[in-house]
């Protein structure tokens, strides 16, 4: 499989040359395979806002180069148009950014913005409304009557709508309460699942990067710490509560155990591994203690 995004040697310097110039990236270089769910943590300040905002070219390097289907997206300045339709961007809190008066017309404001026909856009209004979750009644309402979580749900299907290559969405569920979270994050693992697009996700927190990544992106300070499946990852977990990163409960639950003096793994990330773990080192134990 080939790489549907790939970073080489990517700096970003904000406010390059000036007193106040603040390295945000520093050489950072890896590849997603398309049709793959990446999730990217790091504490505050690491750099994960700066990096996707470079996917679509909202952010220009400094240095290095950002390739978006293969392709240098910088190759020609004139065409960046075309990668911000390939990689669709949710930004944070996008529920700010709505501003028509009806749900449907704020869905429809990307589809709309890439010339395609009313029928073809009525499609995909509807097709996106349906992957987050918002009723058909709700598409003739003003975005403003809704609640925080619909109104978010909303500015995510607009993103959909415009049916990208790559979904790219930073901290989608900051703010909401846990029904909330779930709802959206199981909408857009269920929306990875059904069309195979290639989802970003950045998130605060390990649990939902266990629960829905396959692969996760790791930041700290400007580079990049691992990048791996989440399984090697979170075997990692010591070195994750070094860079300040929490780890799943049940991993911390694990990590503890071992310390205790059992004989068990701790790579353990997600409730129905641990109970696997737990079984096996029961049998373990009864076969040594059989002996
Ligand atoms: P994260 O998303 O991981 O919290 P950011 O990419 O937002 O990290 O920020 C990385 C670094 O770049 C931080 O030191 C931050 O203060 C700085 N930074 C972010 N945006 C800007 C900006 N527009 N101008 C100057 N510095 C910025
Ligand atoms: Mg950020």
């Amino acid at each position: 499989m080939s790489a549907i995004i790939e970073t080489q040697h990517l700096t970003h310097i904000y406010g390059h040359g000036l007193p106040d110039a603040t390295t945000a990236l520093e050489d950072v270089s890896f590849a997603v395979e398309e049709g793959d769910f990446v999730g990217i943590i790091g504490s505050t300040g690491s750099g994960k806002s700066t990096l996707i905002s470079h996917f679509n070219g909202l952010l220009k390097p400094t240095s290095g180069r950002v390739l978006v289907g293969g392709e240098d997206i910088w190759a020609d300045p004139k065409q960046i148009r075309r990668f911000r339709f390939m990689v669709g961007m949710v930004m944070q809190y996008p529920e700010y950014q709505l501003f028509e008066e009806s749900v449907y017309k704020d869905i429809a404001f990307g589809p709309k913005n890439m010339g395609l026909d009313a029928a073809e856009i009525d499609r995909r209004v509807r097709a996106a409304a349906e992957f987050c979750g918002i009723p058909a009644d709700h598409l003739e309402r003003s975005p403003f009557e809704l609640s925080g979580g619909q109104k978010r749900r909303v500015a995510i299907a607009g993103v959909m709508a415009m049916e990208p290559r790559i979904l790219v969405l930073d901290e989608p569920a900051a703010g909401l309460d846990p029904e909330g979270r779930d709802t959206i994050l199981s909408q857009i693992k269920d929306y990875h699942r059904r069309t195979g697009v290639t989802v970003l996700l950045v998130s605060h927190s390990m649990e939902d990067i266990a629960r829905y990544a396959d692969k996760v992106l790791v930041m700290d300070q400007r580079r990049i710490a691992m990048y791996d499946r989440v399984d090697k990852v979170f075997a990692r977990a010591p070195e994750l509560l070094e860079l300040g990163l929490s780890v799943p409960q049940v991993t911390k639950i694990f990590l503890k155990l071992k310390e205790m003096g059992l004989d068990i793994d701790t790579d353990v990330y997600t409730m129905p591994y641990a109970v696997r773990t737990v079984l096996a080192a029961l049998e373990k134990k009864k076969g040594v203690a059989g002996c």
